[in-house]
């Protein structure tokens, strides 16, 4: 009977795997285990029309397998967008390595890791995550060459989040444009939550534009830091930032910041920033958002400049190139938010129809000779 029981009990979980995929149509997902060095990994391949699918490796310490597997799913999914609408020809990817990246990191780990990148032949290209530094990557890179975003010295493109934070620059101006009718921000009041790489750097584009500027981060040390060199106010406790008065919002810490809670509490009328899934619910709170007036720069698309950097060495493109594709993110959100205007529909979504329009135009002519 309990033999039984465990069969079945497997089944459904086999079933979620191929479902989940079934639902937002992923092409391939590789499980990677290595017992002598611990790995133990995911490699999600969303969409591969547009060109290899690119994103980046995250180790994280996930609770549960089917949290990683979830994380990976969304993630990747999200990279076949921004690829899509910064006109990119690359499709979307991304890996976990389910380990605490304090304490079970090694040589043999990633060259391992490498090698299963490597077995997929570049339909998937790795990139630098969240828990992942340059000292791993280029042990990745010693067993594959189908990594991006290596150091300079390395002969890559560096860090990609000056060039993130560019962007999402680029994009909160459109969207003061449209809600303001200037893209000014001097004068704006300006929330930054999270000053990391991509945090520290849009306060600098922010002050030098005039605009008086709050921190806040849980890293208090690195908050007091940031806070001082730019004379930024400093918003030591995190859980009322949500309640302060302010005109722009900009989430540079964390996904999911948008939700049932924070929505009815938000008093600005903007929101741009840098983190990846900022909406919990892509549909539900994009509308939540349009109804109280607060318009919503879509997260893929103006955090775009770190992809479009390291697209670099994928299409051997000049970093003024580059540059100037981060500078096109400033035309691309208001044609966004004239689509949303014109389809009665979010920006979000309107985003979200764009990215998903060109994949389908350019799966149409491939099939043709
Ligand atoms: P980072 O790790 O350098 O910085 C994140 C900062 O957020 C840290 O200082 C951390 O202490 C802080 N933080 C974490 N939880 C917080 C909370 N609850 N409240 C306030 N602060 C908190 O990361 P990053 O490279 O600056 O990236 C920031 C975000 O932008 C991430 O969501 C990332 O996925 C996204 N993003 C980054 C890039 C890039 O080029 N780095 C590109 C696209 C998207």
């Amino acid at each position: 009977m309990e033999e039984v029981q465990i069969i079945e009990e497997t089944a459904v979980k086999k079933n979620t795997v191929i479902t989940e995929m079934q639902n937002n149509d992923h092409e391939q997902i590789v499980f990677c285990q290595d017992k002598a060095s611990g790995l133990k990994a995911i490699i999600a391949i969303h969409n591969t029309t547009l060109g290899p699918a690119l994103g980046g490796t995250r180790m994280w310490n996930y609770s549960t397998e089917a949290e990683a597997l979830n994380d990976v799913l969304r993630l990747s999914r999200g990279m076949t967008f921004k690829a899509s609408i910064s006109g990119l020809n690359l499709g979307g990817g991304k890996a976990v390595i389910i380990g605490d990246s304090y304490t079970q990191k090694s040589e043999a780990l990633f060259r391992r890791f490498g090698k299963f990148v490597n077995g997929l032949g570049g339909k998937y290209i790795t990139a630098e995550d969240v828990g992942i530094s340059p000292k791993d990557m280029e042990y990745v890179n010693m067993e594959t060459h189908h990594v991006s975003g290596l150091p300079e010295s390395l002969g890559g493109s560096g860090d990609p989040s000056p060039v993130t934070a560019y962007g999402v620059f680029m994009g909160m101006k459109a969207a003061a444009k449209k809600q303001y009718g200037s893209d000014s921000l001097e004068g704006k009041k300006i929330l930054v939550q999270g000053v990391g790489h991509v945090g520290e750097t849009l306060v600098k584009h922010l002050t030098k534009e005039g605009a008086k500027v709050m921190v806040s981060d849980i890293n208090l040390s690195r908050l007091e830091q940031v806070a001082k060199k730019y004379s930024a106010q400093n918003v030591e406790n995190s859980d009322v930032i949500f309640d302060l008065d302010m005109d722009i919002y900009a989430p540079c810490a964390l996904g999911a910041t948008l939700n049932d809670d924070t929505i009815d509490r938000l008093k600005c009328s903007l929101i741009a920033g840098a983190a990846n899934n900022q909406l919990l619910d892509e549909s539900k709170h994009g509308e939540m958002l349009k109804q109280k007036g607060i318009l919503y720069a879509p997260d893929f698309l103006i955090n775009a400049g770190g992809l479009i950097n390291v697209y670099r060495e994928v299409e051997g493109i000049s970093e003024k190139r580059a540059i100037e594709l981060t500078e096109g993110i400033y035309d691309t959100t208001l044609r966004t938010f004239q689509t949303a205007d014109e389809q009665n529909t979010t920006p979000h979504m309107a985003a979200l129809h764009v990215a998903k329009s060109r994949i389908e135009s350019i799966a149409q002519l491939k099939t043709r000779s």
